[in-house]
C-alpha cells in the first residue's frame, strides 16, 4: 500500500462506517453493507449529496473489510498506530460507540415523521423515535454493542429483538399525577406480502446478471481497483422483475404500532423508563428487546418540583409578614388555606401536607410554600405617612448597641 492509502486507512474507521463490530464475521459485514448500499443508493436518493458521500464511504469500507487480506492489514495498521489518536477512530474506540448521526445526519426527516403522535408528544420527537428504529434495523445483527453473537454462530442463533428508544413530553400535572399515554412507534420491518424479497407474490427474484449475485462491481481507477455496489441490483445481488406492490420492491415497509405506556405518579424530567420486552420482537425465538422512554416534563408557570414535594412562592406584604394572615393558595387539587403566623420573616417555608406527589407506595409529598415579603419600590401619600409613623413608633431591636459604638468612635 502507498502512503496516501495508509493515511486514509488510519483516519477512517471502516467498521463504524458499516456499523459493525471489529469482530464482525464476513457475513455480518456483507449483510450490513448490502442494507446500507440499498438504502443509500443514488437511485433511491436522487440529488442527495450526503447519501452519495455515505454510499461511497460504505463502498470503500466494504472494499477493505470484505477482503480478508486487506482487512488484516487494516486492523494491524490501526492497532500499530493507535487509531485512538484520531477523532474518527476515537469515536469508535473499543468498538462500542458509534454516532448514528454520522451516517444519517441528513435523513432524520425522511419517512420518520409521526402522523398523529400521542397527546403531549411533539412530532419532532417522534421523528427521532422512528429515526433510531430505522437506524437499528439497518444494523440488524452487527450493530456495535449488539447481541454479541460470535462470528460462527451469528446466523443461526436466536436473536434478541432490538431495543427501541423514544421520547415523550408530559405536562407538569401529568407527571405529578401519573398518566397513561398511547405511544406510536415506527420501525422499519420486513414486508409481509413478499417476506422481504421485494418480488410480487408468485414470482421470485433472480440472480443479478451484472454482478452474478455478489452485489458488487469492480472498478479500476488509476492503479487502484475498488468495488462499488452493483447499479443493476443496487447491491442486493438479485433482480426483481415484478415488484411487490406493497413495498414497491424494496422488501421493507415502515411498520407502526401503538402501545399504551403508563407513567407512574411523580415521574421526573430527564427520567428514562425501561419497559422490558416492549421493544422489537426477537428472531428465531429470541426474546424481545426493551423499550426505553425518555421523559421530559414541561415546567409549570406556578409550581415547581423538588422530588415528591411541589413548591410554590407566594408574595406577601410587610403588614402580612408582621401581623400574620391566612393565605389562600392553589394546589393541584382544591385551594388550601395556610396560616402565616405574626412575625413571619421573608423566605419562611410553610407546608401543606400531602399536597405533593401522591404515590401508590410510600408517603405523599407536600406542597412547600415559600413566603416572600415584597418591599415596595416606593410609597406615596397616606401610605408614606403611615410608614413614617410606623418607623418612629417601632425601634429596631439591636440598633441601639450599634449606635452606641458609632458615638464612641466619633
Ligand atoms: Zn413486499
Ligand atoms: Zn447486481
Amino acid at each position: 500500500m502507498d502512503e496516501i492509502s495508509s493515511k486514509d486507512w488510519l483516519e477512517k474507521d471502516f467498521y463504524a462506517v458499516l456499523g459493525v463490530n471489529k469482530s464482525a464475521s464476513a457475513d455480518e459485514i456483507k449483510k450490513s453493507y448490502r442494507k446500507l448500499a440499498r438504502d443509500l443508493h443514488p437511485d433511491r436518493n436522487p440529488d442527495n449529496r450526503e447519501a452519495e458521500e455515505k454510499f461511497k464511504a460504505a463502498s470503500e469500507a466494504y472494499d477493505v473489510l470484505s477482503d480478508d487480506k486487506k482487512r488484516k492489514e487494516y486492523d494491524e495498521m490501526r492497532s500499530l498506530f493507535g487509531s485512538g489518536a484520531f477523532r474518527r477512530g476515537a469515536r469508535s474506540g473499543g468498538g462500542s460507540q458509534f454516532d448514528p448521526s454520522d451516517l444519517f445526519g441528513g435523513f432524520t426527516g425522511a419517512g420518520a415523521g409521526a402522523a398523529g403522535g400521542p397527546p403531549g408528544a411533539g412530532d419532532r420527537r417522534f421523528g427521532g423515535a422512528g429515526f433510531s428504529d430505522i437506524f437499528s434495523s439497518i444494523f440488524s445483527g452487527g450493530g456495535p454493542g449488539g447481541a454479541g453473537a460470535g462470528p460462527a454462530t451469528a446466523r443461526r442463533a436466536p436473536h434478541r429483538g432490538r431495543d427501541v428508544e423514544t421520547e415523550v413530553t408530559l405536562d407538569f400535572v401529568q407527571a405529578v399525577r401519573g398518566t397513561t399515554l398511547p405511544l406510536k412507534l415506527r420501525s422499519a420491518g420486513e414486508c409481509d406480502t413478499c417476506h422481504g424479497s421485494g418480488a410480487k407474490p408468485g414470482t421470485t427474484p433472480r440472480t443479478c446478471p451484472q454482478c452474478q449475485g455478489s452485489g458488487l462491481i469492480s472498478r479500476n481507477q488509476g492503479s487502484f481497483s475498488f468495488s462499488e455496489p452493483c447499479r443493476e441490483c443496487q447491491g442486493a445481488g438479485t433482480v426483481v422483475d415484478e415488484k411487490c406492490p406493497e413495498c414497491r420492491g424494496t422488501g421493507g415497509v415502515t411498520k407502526s404500532r401503538t402501545i399504551n405506556v403508563r407513567f407512574p405518579a411523580g415521574v421526573a424530567d430527564g427520567q428514562r423508563i425501561r419497559l422490558s420486552g416492549r421493544g422489537e420482537p426477537g428472531d428465531r425465538g429470541g426474546p424481545a428487546g426493551d423499550l426505553y422512554v425518555q421523559v421530559m416534563v414541561r415546567p409549570d408557570d406556578l409550581f415547581g418540583r423538588s422530588g415528591d414535594d411541589l413548591t410554590l412562592t407566594v408574595p406577601i406584604t410587610i403588614a402580612e409578614a408582621v401581623l400574620g394572615t391566612d393565605l389562600r393558595v392553589p394546589t393541584l387539587d382544591a385551594p388550601v388555606t395556610l396560616r402565616v403566623p405574626p412575625g413571619t420573616p421573608s423566605g419562611r417555608k410553610l407546608r401543606a401536607r400531602g399536597k405533593g406527589v401522591v404515590r401508590k407506595d410510600g408517603p405523599p409529598g407536600d406542597l412547600i410554600v415559600t413566603v416572600e415579603m415584597q418591599v415596595p419600590d416606593g410609597v406615596t401619600g397616606e401610605a408614606r405617612e403611615a410608614l413614617e409613623r410606623f418607623s418612629k413608633l417601632t425601634p429596631v431591636a439591636g440598633r441601639d448597641r450599634l449606635e452606641a459604638r458609632v458615638r464612641r468612635a466619633g
